[in-house]
This record gives C-alpha cells, sequence and structure tokens, in this order.
C-alpha cells in the first residue's frame, strides 16, 4: 500500500551516481541535481510528489563529514512534517558511516531515511544507479498494512538488498550489491517484488514523542586496530593522543587482545584515566564475548563490549554520545546497550555448540 500521492524528498549529497567524468583528468568528479535527474526520466511514471535539496557542491563522500551530517539531518528535520519518506543521494564510501550516525541523531524517527547510490554514474548505459534511486523512492512510500510507513528508520538500500543503515559495511569496491550487514537479516530482498521481511524491522515502541533531532557530535574520538607485532611506543602513543575521550578497540576473533602484561598496563592506565575504549571485533561477523582467557584479561582492564556492532556504528554512537553532554558512566553504560538496533545483546554467555 502507498499513499495516494506519496511526497518524497530527495536529498542529494553526491558520490558516483552523480558523477561525470572530467575530459582532462579522465577522474569521475560529482555533477549537479539536474544531470542526475535527467538521466533518470522513468521516475516520473511513479506519479509521486518528489522535491530535492541538493548539496552545493555535491561531494565525493570520501570528503563527507560530521558537518555534512548535521546538514542532512537539519533537512529531514525541517521538513519531516511535510514529506512521507525521505531518500539520501550519497557516495558509497562512507555511506555505512552516514547511516549509523543519522540512526542515531534522529531520535524517535518514524518515517523512511533511504540512502542510497551506485557504483557507476547514472549517465552509464549499464549503470545500476538509476534502478537504486527508483527503489528507494517506492520504499520510502510503501506503507504496511495500517497505513503506517513500512520503514521508520535509517536504512541502506542498493541492488538487490535494505539493509538496516547502523548494521551495514561497505564490501565491495566494484559489485553492485557493495553493501552487507553481516549480523542482522536484510530488511527488504528486492527481486520482481519489493520483498519487506517485516519482522527485522525496527518498530520503536510508541511513546508519543517527537522526531528530536541530535546536532551535536563529539569527534575526539578514534579508532585502533590491533594486529600481531605492535610496538608498545605506538600502542601507548596513541592511547595518548591529546583531547581524546573514546577510542574504538578493534581486537582480534570474539574480543580477544595480546595478554602481555605492557599490554594490558597500557589499556588499563587509559581506562583510569577516564578515556572509554569499546572492544569491537575486527571479524565482520560475529561478537564480542568473554570466550578465551585473552578475552577475559582485555575485559578485566575495563574496556566496554561492543557485542556485535560494526565498526561504522561504534565510532559514530561515540560522537553522538560524547556530544550528548552525558557523564562518563552514563556513557559507557548506553554504548553496549542498544539505542536504535545497532547491536545484539547475548541471549546467554554459554559457549555456542
Ligand atoms: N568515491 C565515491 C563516493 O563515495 C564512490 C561511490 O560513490 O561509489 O562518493
Amino acid at each position: 500500500m502507498t499513499p495516494a500521492q506519496p511526497k518524497i524528498l530527495l536529498i542529494y549529497t553526491g558520490g558516483t551516481i552523480g558523477m561525470i567524468e572530467n575530459p582532462a583528468t579522465h577522474s569521475l568528479q560529482p555533477f549537479d541535481f539536474t544531470h542526475l535527474i535527467d538521466n533518470v526520466p522513468k521516475i516520473r511514471l511513479l506519479n509521486y510528489m518528489i522535491d530535492n535539496i541538493s548539496f552545493e557542491p555535491p561531494i565525493d563522500s570520501s570528503d563527507m563529514s560530521p558537518a555534512h551530517w548535521v546538514e542532512i539531518a537539519r533537512a529531514i528535520t525541517d521538513n519531516y512534517d511535510a514529506y512521507d519518506g525521505f531518500v539520501v543521494l550519497h557516495g558509497t564510501d562512507t555511506m555505512s558511516y552516514t547511516a549509523s550516525a543519522l540512526s542515531f541523531m534522529l531520535e524517535n524517527l518514524r518515517k523512511p531515511v533511504i540512502i542510497t547510490g551506485s557504483q557507476l554514474p547514472i549517465g552509464e548505459v549499464r549503470t545500476d544507479g538509476e534502478e537504486n534511486l527508483i527503489t528507494a523512492v517506492q520504499i520510502a512510500a510503501a506503507t504496511d498494512r495500517h497505513g503506517a510507513p513500512m520503514v521508520q528508520e535509517v536504512a541502506i538500500l542498493f541492488e538487490n538488498y535494505l539493509w538496516r543503515g547502523n548494521r551495514s559495511t561497505k564490501r565491495s569496491a566494484d559489485n553492485f550489491n557493495a553493501f552487507k550487514s553481516h549480523n542482522y537479516p536484510e530488511l527488504a530482498k528486492i527481486g520482481l517484488g519489493i520483498n519487506f521481511h517485516e519482522e527485522a524491522l525496527l518498530r520503536q515502541p510508541y511513546n508519543g514523542r517527537q522526531l528530536h533531532t541530535h546536532f551535536s557530535l563529539d569527534t575526539n574520538v578514534m579508532i585502533i586496530d590491533l594486529f600481531p607485532g605492535i610496538e608498545e611506543s605506538t600502542l601507548r602513543h596513541q592511547l595518548a593522543t591529546p583531547g581524546i575521550k573514546g577510542i574504538v578497540l578493534k581486537t582480534y576473533g570474539a574480543g580477544n587482545a595480546s595478554t602481555a602484561r605492557w599490554f594490558t598496563d597500557a589499556i588499563s592506565e587509559t581506562v583510569k584515566r577516564g578515556v572509554i575504549i569499546f572492544n569491537v571485533t575486527q571479524c565482520v561477523n560475529g561478537s564480542v564475548q568473554k570466550l578465551y582467557e585473552a578475552g577475559h584479561a582485555l575485559a578485566a582492564t575495563g574496556v566496554v563490549p561492543g557485542h556485535d556492532i560494526t565498526a561504522e556504528a561504534a565510532i559514530t554512537k561515540m560522537m553522538f554520545l560524547f556530544g550528548a553532554g552525558i557523564s562518563t558512566e552514563e556513557i559507557s553504560r548506553r554504548l553496549s546497550q542498544p539505542i536504535c538496533g545497532e547491536l545484539t545483546l547475548p541471549h546467554s554467555n554459554k559457549r555456542p555448540i
């Protein structure tokens, strides 16, 4: 079911979907919205009311920053009541970070925010951009059997799948199915039709509250990726980064790290200084658990378990929580609890058979 004439707001930020080749360098560069939409004449067949807002100038998403997330969140917030759904056109490189950040910023979201882009520019004969754009607009207009928006969260539509935004990761630089959520099922499968998996869609308990957008993000956070052979001086240098408040520590397997004394000392001294360290696995699938001695040793230093959260969701969640002006204890508590479907808590701490 879709509303009589759905009203959709397209927010064009840039990315390959709207790029054209620079004749001098032969590299792709972002181009304006008129060029993009002129290449999708079929969109008019939908008979939707579609308006647009464009970044000036549109950007390659490698240049995306928290200030741009605020700009997107502002566009959605200011137009929230006037539209049934929102489609954000975005480069693929940092799409999962933007999707994660927006999911935390847009509290009480009850309308679809569908992010899409493409691997080939819209002007190319074999482009995936036309189909992605049209499907994203249809998903943004879809309603459930009660007439409520089918999708009430931030999601990424790419080729055959709709993924929860804060669960997604860019997994391919050239495959049309460029995204995947390794720890959470797809929200919809796109084939001949759009087959929504309603049991997977986010439905926050209705509390009568309006959209509440958080515009404050704190970027005094960083990611440290462990590797065998990391020097004590390197790690201590990173942990002592001036002004740092939160660190996503990417650990091995089920949240394991070296049991060497210098390592656990360096981590626990940092935690004692008041820096929050968030333990996120380097594996794309699975979660942080205290299965091994090496996991116990790290947990004993006071790091916060990230369960099955992605690094993209972890770093943006830290920016959001540090920006919220709450206590360090509250930040630690909220980091390891789901806010909007970004992580799953373990049902049991027994070792899976
Ligand atoms: N570099 C491009 C971007 O992220 C890649 C893409 O859109 O696929 O903007």
